[in-house]
């Protein structure tokens, strides 16, 4: 029996009331040009939580004129590194004395748990900023020995205005992993957050300016992505873009990008990520970690180990468990104590979830559990879990991106390397098991970007991130990110006594 929590009952109260729902740009909250508005709705029912401006492409123009100003002129790139480090300080103290609305705000937009939100993604958010922050008065050139009576330096300069665009996941840990390491280089910024959680964003940039962000260094435009998402893509005054979303999307911002000024693109993409049960695991520690790697955050995770597989000597008895785990997975109110899984964001996504389930079952898997809405309003899905999943299978091959988790059998580790490879995407891997050999040998023929041992969706800051194959380009997080928003410049002087 699935817990009864309170998917139909009155949903609790978000303890908080909405402030900011204007853009920022220069500083100063203000309406879209076009005056329009969109709502931005509680996932648990439906209903409108606010109505927030809508921008486009002429909200971008004014956006990225400001971002342009504040770099070209100052005083973000010509100010010390230090003061700028000193500045996301200031404004990750100010986000931790204000964590528990930022938490309310976020799970009310998304429908997360809020003790996700509480222990999870505002003290990451803190720590991503602090990381960066750390940097500011890190990043430094090299000299070069090169040949002859050349003195050669690099500069490591900002690149100038970057373009950002976020996905409605991880709001919040999006905002962390773009904006910081952009700002802690010197660059400027257009944020355009995801249309379906606009809220967060708005209320933490307003705190980087009472931290003491100049106007026009970070900039924050809602509005949609045909619209504003592809103005700033389009745009020849940016210099730089970073999106995280789906594969499909990705392909259109890289050719907005090549077509108008060929600005330098990272990609946070799409996954289908295995996560691989070896036949010496302790079946009870593998179900609960790939029940994790599947279903956090409603299932909404680039990342998630969506195909599990599981070697045959433990096959059935791990089917048994991970159905009686997902049968046990508390879903209700997300603001109510002990919740382990919310409503799905929108209602596409949850139509989309619910066609994916139809399809496994007309496709011939077992389903173990689940396969509906749970409760009568709202975007709740009960975790879902089919046995006897195989390859050509929809729910094999697509990201669900939903509480669907897929259990596929293997022999030995050749034939699970071949499967688990076999897929345009190339995100993250799961391994689990106590072989040191094994581990090893699937780490180096996994083709992800992440390979997790015996952990998943383990997210330090200093942690690179990114995809191979259809996933994406480049890695965010750690030192790996600075690269992305800076430009080398190589400083060649003639000596004119080169004997010294
Ligand atoms: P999406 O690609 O539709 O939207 C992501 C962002 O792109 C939103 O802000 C949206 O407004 C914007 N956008 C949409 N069309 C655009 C266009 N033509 N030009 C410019 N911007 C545009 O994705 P989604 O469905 O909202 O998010 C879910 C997807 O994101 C999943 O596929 C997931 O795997 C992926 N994702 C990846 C990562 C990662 O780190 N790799 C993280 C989170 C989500």
């Amino acid at each position: 029996k699935y817990s009864t929590a309170a998917a139909n009952e009155e949903p609790i109260k978000a303890p908080l009331s909405v402030t900011d729902t204007q853009l920022l740009i220069n500083g100063q909250f203000q309406d879209a040009v076009s005056g329009k508005t969109f709502p931005t709705l509680d996932p648990r029912t439906g209903d409108v939580i606010a109505h927030v401006a809508e921008g486009d492409a002429e909200d971008i123009n004014r956006a990225v004129s400001a971002a342009r100003k504040a770099f070209d002129e100052g005083p973000w790139p010509k100010m010390t590194a230090y003061e700028r480090s000193r500045i996301i300080f200031r404004f990750a103290d100010l986000v931790e004395k204000h964590a528990n609305e930022i938490a309310a705000l976020e799970t009310w937009d998304s429908g997360k748990p809020y003790e996700q939100s509480a222990n999870i993604e505002v003290p990451m958010f803190v720590r991503v900023f602090r990381y960066y922050a750390g940097w500011a008065d890190k990043v430094h050139g090299l000299t070069i020995p090169a040949d002859g009576s050349l003195h050669v330096q690099t500069l490591h300069e900002p690149i100038g205005v970057a373009g950002q665009i976020i996905p409605w996941n991880f709001p919040l840990l999006m905002y962390a992993w773009k904006v910081g390491p952009a700002l802690a280089c010197g660059n400027t910024v257009v944020l355009k957050t995801a249309e379906q959680t606009p809220l967060s964003a708005l209320y933490v940039s307003r705190l980087f300016h009472e931290a003491g962000l100049p106007p026009g260094v970070l900039n924050v435009v809602s509005g949609f992505g045909p619209t504003a998402g592809s103005a700033l893509c389009s745009h020849m005054d940016v210099d730089k873009l970073a999106f995280t979303g789906s594969t499909d999307t990705g392909k259109v911002v890289l050719e907005l990008a090549a077509r108008s000024n060929l600005k330098p693109v990272t990609l946070e993409l799409g996954g289908k990520s295995p996560f691989i049960v070896c036949e010496d695991a302790d079946v009870d520690k593998a179900v609960e970690l790939a029940h994790f790697a599947l279903f956090f955050n409603q299932g909404q995770c680039c990342c998630a180990g969506s195909r599990t597989y599981v070697h045959e000597r433990v096959y059935d008895e791990f089917v048994e468990k991970a159905k009686a785990r997902a049968m046990k997975r508390s879903v209700g109110d997300p603001f109510k104590e002990g919740i382990e899984q919310g409503p799905q964001v929108d209602s596409d996504q949850f139509e989309k979830i619910l066609k994916y389930i139809r399809s496994g079952i007309e496709s011939g898997a077992t389903l173990e559990a689940g396969g509906e809405r749970f409760g009568t309003k709202g975007y709740y899905i009960k975790p879902t879990v089919f046995s006897n999943v195989k390859e050509d299978m929809l729910i094999a091959k697509d990201e669900i991106f939903g509480p669907v988790q897929t259990i596929l059998k293997f022999k030995d580790l050749d034939d699970v390397v071949r499967r688990a490879n076999a897929t345009r995407y190339g995100l993250a891997a799961g391994v689990f098991t106590q072989n040191l050999d094994t581990a090893n040998t699937l780490t180096r023929a996994l083709r992800a970007g992440t390979v997790w041992i015996n952990c998943y969706d383990t997210f330090d800051a200093a942690i690179p991130f990114g995809g191979y194959k259809m996933s994406g380009h480049g890695r965010e997080k750690g030192v790996y990110s600075l690269r992305n928003y800076l430009q080398v410049k190589a400083v060649v002087t003639q000596l004119k006594n080169p004997a010294w």
